[in-house]
């Protein structure tokens, strides 16, 4: 429905009581919260409807929450027959808690994370009453073990059914049946105030500028990745040059409207969730159609050279949930923000299916790592010696073992200090990546019901803030799965309150 003129079941042009800007997760679950209340609610929301759902479309759909064990989980999550020979290791609150605390150095706020670790699992479970459906990760948090039993690992075990796509499907679905208005193609571009109060917002809509008015806005409209002035300003040289994963929209407009009206800004502005990504795919960016396909996880199995043929981090350092969105950023200072993750033919089977058996991925094959150093431009020497002495450093009493922390080292500078494997076996696969930016973690400054601060930490009295927009639960670093957890917690926080 573009520019939706349906009110659910109410008239068209009826004041709503709640404005939510921006229809992604956490836009959406703030909605719902609202509706269920019996409060009118519009969602506006920047794309038409083909290019709704902000970044929360283009996701995995996985999402962090904390529980204790199958049992706890098994009432909603979708019924799958692998249930009866799944190991799910408990995930508890405090677990949840230590994670953010160790991820983010001790930056995370302390208000925010104890709120987003006890609610997590209440929010998934009200999220599912009301229509939006959940199952295991099997294909990407669970190995297969020799005897056919799976075991999950790295405290991430829940996702959307049909993904990304599934989880805006589904809250479309709960919105219409809410009566929540969605309106598509809605530009918002500033807060209309009356006497210090948020009282609408303003639209530069298909039809030109419009006003809104309600009691209660809430901004849901994601964080500034897709800006590239700002990425370079507040996150550094060279980020106005990383590849944008998610939505082009979320640039900061409604970040930069709070601020003007007297709105603090919270969190780390300084950093950001940035990954592997595919990096000479020609349509690398904002791909509707690849999504999540164009990163590159499985990094912790092989090794990761730079265009001169040398390791520079270490890609074992702990499970894939734990290192990847930071190594983004490292790839980003290497020489021509490239590098590439080698793998030999013994590996190789056993990367995620879904993003190395991607259409049109960059990859080159070669069956000697001379022949693959001179296909990829990489100097042969330097990456012969790079292989030859990782492979000699590596214990191989340790038995090799991607379900667990194995602890087997390759003592080589940077180590690798989990999962070393030779590379030693053609073919041999080079994996050209690059940084692909997810999103900021600067955002503005909210108490833990999203009413957002002033300066003074006084309430701008009927304005909220939810999701990707709102700062302080990250910083440098983040554990997998938590930002959809975080944008469903707050977002239903500010949507029972507005
Ligand atoms: C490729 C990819 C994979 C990811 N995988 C996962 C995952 O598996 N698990 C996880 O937890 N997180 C994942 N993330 C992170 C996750 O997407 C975000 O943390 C989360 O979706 C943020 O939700 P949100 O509702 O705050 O923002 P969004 O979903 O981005 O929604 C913001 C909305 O606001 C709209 N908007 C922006 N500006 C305006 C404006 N001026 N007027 C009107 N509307 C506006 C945008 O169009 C957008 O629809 C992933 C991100 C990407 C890009």
């Amino acid at each position: 429905m573009e520019n939706g003129n349906t009110f659910g079941n109410r008239p068209t042009g009826e004041q709503p009581d709640v404005i939510v800007v921006g229809g992604g997760n956490a836009g959406f679950t703030a909605a719902h919260a609202a509706a269920v209340r019996g409060r009118k609610v519009v969602l506006l929301e920047r794309g038409v409807e083909d290019m709704a759902g902000g970044n929360s479309f283009y996701t995995a759909g996985a999402t962090r929450i904390s529980h204790a064990g199958l049992e706890d989980l098994k009432d909603f999550v979708e019924p799958d027959d692998r249930h009866t020979v799944t190991e799910v290791p408990p995930y508890s609150e405090a677990d949840y808690a230590a994670d953010l605390e160790k991820v983010t150095e001790g930056r995370n706020d302390p208000a925010l994370t104890k709120v987003l670790v006890a609610e997590s699992q209440p929010t998934v479970r009200w999220l599912q009453s009301l229509g939006v459906k959940y199952r295991l990760m099997y294909e990407r948090q669970a190995y297969e073990r020799e005897d056919g039993t799976f075991l999950f690992w790295g405290g991430l075990h829940v996702g959307n059914v049909g993904g990304g796509e599934g989880l805006i499907a589904d809250h479309t679905r709960v919105a219409a049946k809410l009566g929540i208005e969605v309106r598509y193609g809605q530009h918002v571009t500033e807060l209309l105030v009356d006497s210090n109060r948020v009282v609408g917002v303003a639209i530069d809509g298909p039809d030109g500028r419009e006003e809104l008015r309600a009691e209660s806005v809430i901004l849901a409209a994601g964080g500034f990745e897709s800006n590239r002035q700002w990425r370079r300003e507040h996150l550094g040289e060279g980020w106005e040059n990383a590849k944008v994963r998610g939505t082009p929209y979320n640039n900061g407009d409604l970040i930069q409207a709070a601020l003007n009206i007297g709105a603090a800004k919270g969190g780390d502005w300084g950093t950001a969730h940035s990954v592997q990504w595919d990096a000479f795919c020609a349509t690398n960016e904002s791909n509707r159609e690849l999504t999540n396909r164009l990163t590159r996880q499985s990094y912790p199995l092989g090794i990761i050279v730079n265009s001169e043929g040398r390791r520079f981090l270490d890609e074992g350092a702990d499970f894939r949930n734990y290192t990847y969105a930071k190594y983004g950023k490292v790839i980003l200072q290497q020489p021509g923000s490239i590098a590439y993750q080698i793998f030999d033919s013994e590996l190789r089977p056993m990367l995620r299916t879904e993003e190395y058996d991607m259409p049109g991925i960059s990859v080159t094959v070669a069956d000697t790592l001379e022949e693959l150093a001179a296909k990829i431009d990489v100097d042969t020497e330097t990456l012969v010696k790079t292989v030859s002495e990782f492979n000699g450093s590596i214990d191989r009493s340790v038995i090799f073992d991607p379900t667990v922390k194995d602890g087997r080292k390759a003592q080589v500078d940077p180590p690798k200090s989990n999962w070393a494997a030779p590379i030693e076996r053609g073919p041999f696969y080079a994996y050209a990546v690059t940084c692909g930016i997810t999103f900021t973690f600067g955002g503005l400054k909210a108490d833990t019901d999203g009413r957002v601060l002033n300066e003074q930490g006084n309430h701008i009295p009927g304005l909220y803030v939810c999701g990707e927009m709102l700062g302080g639960l990250f910083s440098g670093n983040y554990p997998g799965g938590s930002g959809l957890a975080a944008g469903m917690v707050f977002g239903r926080r500010a949507g029972n309150l507005a």
